[in-house]
């Protein structure tokens, strides 16, 4: 009984939940297409997405941390892929406990790195650094929403993997917002409006999964040590005590897992909360009220969004931006420059299919989708045969 009260501690009016029937606007596919017996179309959109090629590379490529030829094996560290999925379990809690439409989130949540290109974050600005010369730039939702709209090639009468409008909206939105004016081609995606509160969580539940895995990774990367963590981030060293007490015998690992996952959840925990006060806040009960507020309602209370941000700035000083990373950041800046260049030189580098885009999409945008499909292991071995 107290356990179905407290499950219940966070709902929202269910009207607030996108709707992801047949009928909604949001579950409109490019090309119609005959229900399913038995899946709706937000679950089949998940299903698209796992069985995307794209969806797969995320196996080989970094999250933040690069496997070198010669290194040291740590197939514990989280990839792309890993990381995704640990986002998916926390969205589709955050969805679930609010009442809000779990199948959406779970399909977001599994879309929402395929657009990253190999080496992280310094091969995405690798990437936009070139385009830049040509007057465009990378930019990973927009390259997501490419892959599922075009790239992908499952089915026999059209291009890409026909994802409803709802996924596609959240795809390009989830992060941030795009003007109508510099953005012409997105705008069936409801530009002037926000997003429904299943995309405006994935942000949360993306950043929730990453602070705390790359303390966890860091830690066991070596890059980390507990002294500093405990000293900058308050919400870990209140829990790791916490933990201490708790299991004053425990091992040291254990005792941080400890700290970790209560971490996790307050952060959790927190974001529920916050999200219900503000949805009160401004009176919305439906999403249409949802998509007209003034601002995004899916958002940490001002005391844990201080500790989130110092966890976040500790760890661009020591592990995002520390030198042991920060070698493999200009690694990924030469490989990824590098090959752009040699390609943008030599098109005749490109494969049959992707020489073939030049007409539509022209050449750099081309040598660009080709490089941000590529995983880690890939990129370096076209850069070792292109140098030779
Ligand atoms: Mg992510």
């Amino acid at each position: 009984m107290i356990a179905m009260e407290s499950s219940r501690a966070f709902l929202l009016p269910s009207a607030i939940a996108a709707g992801g029937s047949e009928e909604s606007v949001l579950a409109r596919r490019i090309h119609a297409e005959p229900p399913h017996a038995y899946r709706t179309p937000f679950a089949r959109d998940s299903d698209r997405v796992l069985h995307a090629r794209a969806f797969r590379r995320l196996a080989g490529k970094t999250q933040v941390f690069t496997r070198r030829p010669g290194d040291p094996p740590a197939d514990h560290f989280r990839s792309r892929l890993t990381h995704t999925l640990e986002v998916t379990r926390i969205a589709r809690t955050l969805a679930s406990a609010l009442g809000l439409n779990v199948e959406l989130a779970e399909a977001l949540a599994l879309a929402h790195d395929i657009g990253h290109p190999p080496f992280g974050h310094a091969g995405e600005k690798a990437l936009d650094r070139m385009l830049q010369g040509y007057g465009l730039g990378f930019d990973h939702n927009l390259h997501a929403l490419r892959i599922v709209t075009w790239f992908e090639e499952r089915y026999a009468a059209f291009r890409g993997l026909n994802l409803t409008l709802g996924v596609r909206e959240g795809i390009v939105k989830h992060s941030r917002d795009y003007s109508a004016a510099e953005h012409p081609e997105l705008v069936e995606y409801f530009l002037d409006l926000r997003p429904p509160l299943e995309a405006q969580l994935i942000d949360l539940a993306d950043e929730i999964a990453y602070l705390t895995a790359d303390l966890d990774d860091g830690l066991e990367a070596g890059i980390l040590s507990l002294g500093p963590i405990r000293q900058c981030v308050p919400l870990f060293s209140g829990f790791h005590d916490t933990a201490l007490q708790r299991f004053p015998a425990a091992a040291p690992k254990l005792v941080v897992n400890e700290a970790l996952r209560r971490m996790l959840d307050a952060l959790v925990t927190d974001l529920l909360g916050e999200v219900c006060r503000r949805v009160s806040a401004v009176g919305a009960g439906s999403l249409a009220e949802i998509r007209r507020a003034p601002g995004r309602l899916a958002a940490l209370s001002a005391p844990m969004e201080g500790e989130r941000a110092a966890a976040k700035a500790f760890l661009y000083a020591h592990l995002y931006n520390s030198p042991g990373i920060e070698e493999a950041h200009e690694h990924a800046t030469e490989v990824v420059e590098g090959l752009f260049a040699a390609i943008a030189a030599d098109p005749s580098l490109l494969p049959d299919d992707h020489r073939a885009q030049i007409p539509t999409e022209g050449l750099a945008r081309t040598v660009a989708d080709y490089i941000a499909g590529m995983t880690d292991s890939f990129i370096e071995q076209a850069w070792k045969r292109v140098r030779g």
